[in-house]
């Protein structure tokens, strides 16, 4: 069984971005820069902006963050979004969700200008991707085929089964991975709560990808031998058995079903890191106006 490292592989496509950073600062170029909205005080939310924003630093970007209380209305986010979207010097706009309930996330995301869109939510970038047209790919599906790339993982004529149909993860994923493309070409069913005989299903993929925010709903009756599993889940879970009280778990039952696996991603340590990193992509994407010119 392979672990799929995704801290090694985004280590080294950082390192790339960072390279390529310090060679346009030398050559007299600014920095790309990505710019965040954080809507109200919610922890989680706070963590994931000050790690994108730890992780742009250290690639040598530009990071800033408009921080909005939790009464602001949407008509004056949509003001923020407008005005990041008409500063030329900010690459990539990101509005961190989700939002208080009194704001419409999708008229916000249709606000953001799709050639800042890094996140890859406008639905002009969703459909653009849908018809395999040059777009943003939202950050944790083009991390997962980064990793299924890097470790050359062939996908071509493979059936692969998508557990969760989110508009982030399982939607996206499930799209990109039935395209005429590398990787893709893989025949998908995806699979929701509304699933039934899930086990039969998913227990024939050649590839599972797994994000339905259940932890550990994945035992070993539900891999098929040799198959890759990519588990996108991440909960942490009360453990008084550890130091820390918690640990951090999947969607995947790991320690069951990594024997029957010949590729596996660990959590965290696979998926998460890979996120991060893909935002990176699409700021330098962006910055280099590979998509929208
Ligand atoms: P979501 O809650 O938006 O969607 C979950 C999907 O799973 C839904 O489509 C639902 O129909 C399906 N589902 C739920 N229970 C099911 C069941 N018992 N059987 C079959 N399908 C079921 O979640 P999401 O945003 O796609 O995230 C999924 C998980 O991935 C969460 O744990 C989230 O924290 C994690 N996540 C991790 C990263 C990362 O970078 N590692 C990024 C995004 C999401």
């Amino acid at each position: 069984m392979v672990l799929l490292d995704g801290k090694e592989v985004s280590r080294q496509i950082r390192a790339q971005i960072a390279l390529e950073v310090s060679g346009l600062i030398g050559n007299g170029k600014r920095a790309p820069h990505l710019a965040a909205v954080l809507v109200g005080d919610d922890p989680a939310s706070q963590t994931y902006v000050s790690n994108k924003e730890k992780a742009c630093r250290e690639v040598g970007f530009l990071f800033s963050v408009y921080r909005l209380p939790d009464s602001t209305t949407g008509e004056e986010l949509t003001e923020v979004v407008d005005f990041i979207n008409k500063d030329n010097e900010v690459d990539g706009l990101i509005v961190q969700l989700p939002l208080p309930p009194h704001i419409s996330p999708t008229r916000i995301i249709e606000a953001i200008d799709p050639s800042k869109d890094v996140d890859g939510y406008h639905p002009l970038n969703f459909g653009r991707m849908a018809l395999n047209l040059p777009s943003f790919l939202p950050a944790t599906p083009l991390g997962i085929l980064k990793i299924l790339e890097h470790y050359r993982i062939e996908t071509d004529g493979k059936s692969c089964v998508v557990i969760g149909r989110s508009q982030t993860v399982g939607t996206p994923v499930s799209l990109l991975l039935s395209r005429k493309s590398t990787p893709g070409n893989c025949t998908v069913t995806i699979c929701h709560s509304r699933s039934h005989n899930l086990v039969e299903i998913s227990s024939g993929a050649d590839i599972l990808i797994v994000a339905a925010g259940r932890p550990e709903m994945v035992g070993a009756d539900m891999v098929k031998e040799g198959s890759v599993v990519i588990d996108v889940g991440i909960h942490r879970l009360t453990d008084a058995n550890t130091k820390k009280g918690y640990r951090i778990t999947g969607d995947v039952k790991f320690d069951k079903v990594a024997p029957r696996t010949s590729h596996i991603t660990p959590v965290p340590g696979g998926v998460g890191p890979m996120t991060v990193v893909s935002l990176l992509l699409n700021t330098l994407k962006a910055y280099k106006k590979e998509v929208y010119c």
